[in-house]
């Protein structure tokens, strides 16, 4: 199919067409013609608006839902999910990756940076699924490495059938799991080849303690001092972060993705919106990290604590504004990892979604960043578009 024409669609109160073509949005006005071989989409009214883009998660722990809650991050991980994970065959990865990408694109997320063992499934179902993704293979120094498989997703990358909706990244697990020789050598690869680097960074107090013990640093500036920190150095969580680490992340240009959900289950703390991003002027996207600590993948959930995170935080209920939210989980994300994405504007990257303006979350709609990020649900979104590629129509899966 050479695009998508896209009737009849309210965006910003008025009714609109909007076409895709080669992947990106090129007119968007009332009254466009389909031109030929292009599939048309009868939207009926219903509300275009950008899709999400999920800067943190771990799909295939989607397997161990509900598994182990109400534990510690340190309890949680040695106890439970790596003992767990020492026994995964890449049948229950393949179904935890399957059951998070459908529940990604049931939520309306067209993206996922993806940190996990046998990522060359992941890769694979993202592919099937026709979403977009950065699939990391976790690196570690730890006998879970022997899962780490990167030359197989290196070559599962050579047979994928959309190669310019997926690449790879490089994924060091965290500080504290990983020796200096790694991330050195993960930091000199990365340069050379311009992938991502994905992290868990400053995630708990307990991590920094440890990185100030181990190091004298915290684990920004260590990660520096191991030339880690780039624009293109994706930091899961960032919930401890002293001034100069908000002064180092923003010089470097990396982004830190907050993960609200998790970070409140796993008491792992509170992300401070308004030092970090507000005031602090760093880039910020949103995750769900994996489902293990959530325990959902969407996020309708996640932009609605971001936001009361941020007030909480700040004792402020003007911080952490439904619009910056929305913003974060769309344009924010796909900046993040170099999308041109988040945004129905011509030019932008062919995603969105289309929303049923019958759903009670969405009336009355007097500002649709305050019905999305303060009410909506999964239930409001109809259908998903990625790369002018409808993957879900009327809700169901394409
Ligand atoms: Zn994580």
């Amino acid at each position: 199919m050479a695009g998508l024409l896209i009737r009849n669609a309210v965006l910003d109160g008025s009714r609109t067409d909007a076409l895709i073509e080669g992947g990106v949005f090129t007119a968007i006005r009332p009254g466009i013609d389909a031109p030929p071989g292009v599939e048309t989409l009868d939207a009926d009214g219903f509300i275009l608006a950008p899709a999400f883009y999920n800067a943190h998660t771990h799909s295939a722990m989607s397997i161990m839902r509900g598994l182990a809650d109400d534990l510690r991050l340190e309890k949680w991980l040695n106890e439970h999910i790596w003992p767990f994970e020492a026994k995964l065959t890449d049948d229950a990865v393949r179904r935890g990756v399957r059951l998070a990408a459908e529940e990604m694109i049931r939520s309306g997320t067209v993206f996922f940076n993806d940190m996990y063992w046998m990522p060359d499934i992941a890769l694979q179902v993202a592919d099937e699924m026709g979403m977009r993704a950065v699939i990391g293979p976790c690196l570690i120094s730890n006998p879970l490495a022997k899962f780490t498989r990167a030359e197989e997703l290196e070559e599962a990358y050579r047979h994928v059938a959309h190669p310019d909706l997926l690449s790879i990244a490089y994924a060091p697990h965290a500080v504290y799991s990983t020796d200096e020789r790694l991330l050195r050598d993960t930091a000199e690869k990365a340069g050379a080849n311009g992938r991502i680097i994905h992290i868990h960074a400053s995630e708990t107090r307990a991590e920094v303690d440890g990185c100030l013990k181990e190091h004298g640093m915290t684990p920004i500036a260590w990660m520096d001092k191991c030339g880690l920190l780039t624009e293109r150095t994706i930091l899961a969580h960032g919930v401890h972060l002293a001034d100069d680490d908000i002064r180092l992340i923003r010089d470097r240009g990396a982004v830190v993705v907050h993960n609200p959900c998790s970070n409140y289950k796993l008491c792992s703390g509170q992300f401070d919106f308004r030092r970090v991003f507000e005031k602090g002027g760093c880039r910020v996207a949103l995750g769900t990290d994996g489902c293990a600590s959530n325990n959902s993948l969407s996020f309708f959930d996640e932009m609605k604590l971001a936001a009361f995170n941020a007030k909480i935080q700040s004792g402020d209920p003007e911080c952490g504004k439904a619009e910056d939210i929305w913003r974060i989980a769309t344009r924010g994300g796909a900046q993040a990892f170099g999308l041109d994405g988040g945004e129905i504007a011509v030019g932008r990257l062919g995603d969105a979604i289309l929303l049923d303006p019958a759903a009670p979350a969405l009336n009355p709609l007097h500002y649709l960043a305050s019905a999305l990020v303060y009410a909506a649900d999964t239930s409001c979104v109809d259908t998903v578009i990625c790369d002018g590629r409808i993957l879900m129509r009327h809700k169901r899966l394409q």
